[in-house]
């Protein structure tokens, strides 16, 4: 799919998808063949993700990958500055700065690699996501199989009534759901902005 690349020239890649669609599984598959051919990788994720582990990234599946926890995206400028790939997972946690920081790392010539989810649990386009698929060169929609009849899902259901945006959590909280068998919660009547 990737072009011939000369040397120094950067890209950005986004893997996006509800959540048990692979995308962790995804970015560390693309990291470990950069890792293989000798290329210097840093990868990165956001505090608030410490579902498993706190200095790699591990998949639902248990891969797992070495990694830094970071506050703010503009750390990942001066922590990756050796790298020439760059890896994001569960971007959807860091605030819109993500965005002109990867294109800041792709245009020093860095390989960078996203994952995040693309709609929150109201099926809603998940910031800063959206503006990264745009500006990215190359998207991956990764989708998982819905818990209830079986077809591709998309969406993340979230099992509990919690109205926050951001609750951190796996099988216990959400499960994957097609279109079909999504239910999305009902809309507030003040639309509050989270
Ligand atoms: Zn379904």
């Amino acid at each position: 799919m990737l072009p011939i690349i000369h040397r120094n020239v950067g890209w950005i890649e986004v893997i996006s998808g509800c959540m048990f669609s692979g995308k962790t599984e995804e970015l560390i598959r693309r990291l470990r063949r950069a890792i293989i051919a000798r290329q210097k990788v840093a990868i990165f994720k956001p505090r608030i993700d410490n579902r498993y582990s706190a200095d790699h990234l591990v998949s639902h599946s248990d891969l797992k990958i070495p990694s830094r926890v970071v506050e703010h995206p503009r750390e990942i400028l001066e922590l990756a500055l050796e790298s020439q790939v760059v890896g994001i997972d569960e971007a959807q946690f860091f605030d819109a700065d993500l965005v002109p920081v990867c294109q800041k790392l792709a245009n020093m010539g860095k390989r960078v690699i996203v994952a995040g989810l693309d709609m929150d649990y109201r099926g809603e386009p998940f910031e800063p996501m959206p503006q990264l698929m745009a500006t990215a060169e190359y998207v991956t929609k990764t989708s998982a199989i819905c818990v209830i009849c079986g077809n591709p899902a998309h969406f993340t259901q979230r099992k509990t009534h919690d109205s926050e945006r951001v609750i951190v959590g796996a099988a216990d909280i959400y499960e994957a759901r097609c279109r079909n068998c999504f239910e999305p919660p009902p809309r507030e009547e003040s639309d509050e902005s989270s």
